[in-house]
């Protein structure tokens, strides 16, 4: 039988990360997982549930009673929070100004990692998110950092965001993004970082038709040389 592969990409928000690794696992047949819609359902519980996002003990007593369950969807991941679909409610800007505060919590990442790493197991899966190659899956077949200037990361979110019907501005969308980088490289754990194994890719001036065939491109590479190993 044929090596399903284990795909790791990491990157910042805006990078094209999604995209990029939703269609890498369509081409292939494997299973695509957002971790950062994980993320995201968490922090959504907590927003409704009233708890200050800068309180660990707080945040991490709410996080305890969820349960955060993914789907194959249309475009992407279907993302359910104690059963009810949040697939669209998790992208709003509320959610985005506090995930980063949420995802520094020690007892959150725990939480999901665990989930992360099972869905993994059995290979024949592209996983994105910001601590995949380094943390979570750090014995990946494959690892890729897809970067892009922050202008050109602002404009692709400002995009998405419109074409879902939110309304949205572009100033603070670029104040997100930067906010972000900043907490999610900076936090003590997990942070944003490359793994010394990651082929990086700039996206700045690339279509994501052109990161595909070039990711597609890596994981044909690899598989082969799994054959031969
Ligand atoms: O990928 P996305 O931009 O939706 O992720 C939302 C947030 O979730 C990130 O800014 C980061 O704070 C957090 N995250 C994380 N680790 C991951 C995926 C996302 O900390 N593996």
């Amino acid at each position: 039988m044929e090596k399903r592969l284990v795909v790791a990409i990491d990157g910042p928000a805006g990078a094209g990360k999604s995209t990029v690794a939703r269609k890498v696992a369509e081409a292939l047949g494997y299973l695509y997982i957002d971790t950062g819609a994980m993320y995201r359902a968490l922090t959504l519980a907590v927003l409704r549930a009233g708890a200050p996002v800068d309180d660990a003990a707080a945040v991490t007593a709410v996080v305890q009673r969820c349960r955060v369950s993914l789907a194959p969807g249309p475009n992407g991941n279907r993302v359910f929070l104690n059963g009810e679909e949040v697939t669209g409610e998790i992208r709003t800007l509320a959610v985005s100004n506090a995930v980063s505060q949420v995802a520094a919590i020690p007892a959150v990442r725990q939480h999901l990692v665990e989930l992360q790493r099972q869905l993994a197991r059995a290979g024949g899966v592209v996983m994105d998110g910001r601590d995949i190659g380094t943390v979570v899956l750090p014995n990946a077949d494959l690892k890729i950092f897809l970067t892009a200037s922050l202008e050109e990361r602002a404009r692709r979110r400002y995009r998405e965001t419109q074409a879902l019907g939110h309304g949205s501005n572009l100033e603070e969308i670029r104040k997100n993004l930067e906010e972000r980088d900043r907490l999610d490289s900076g936090r003590a754990t997990s942070p944003l970082r490359i793994a010394e194994d990651a082929v990086v890719i700039d996206t700045t001036d690339w279509s994501i038709e052109q990161v595909v065939t070039h990711v597609l491109r890596l994981c044909r590479r690899r598989l082969e040389a799994c054959c031969t190993e």
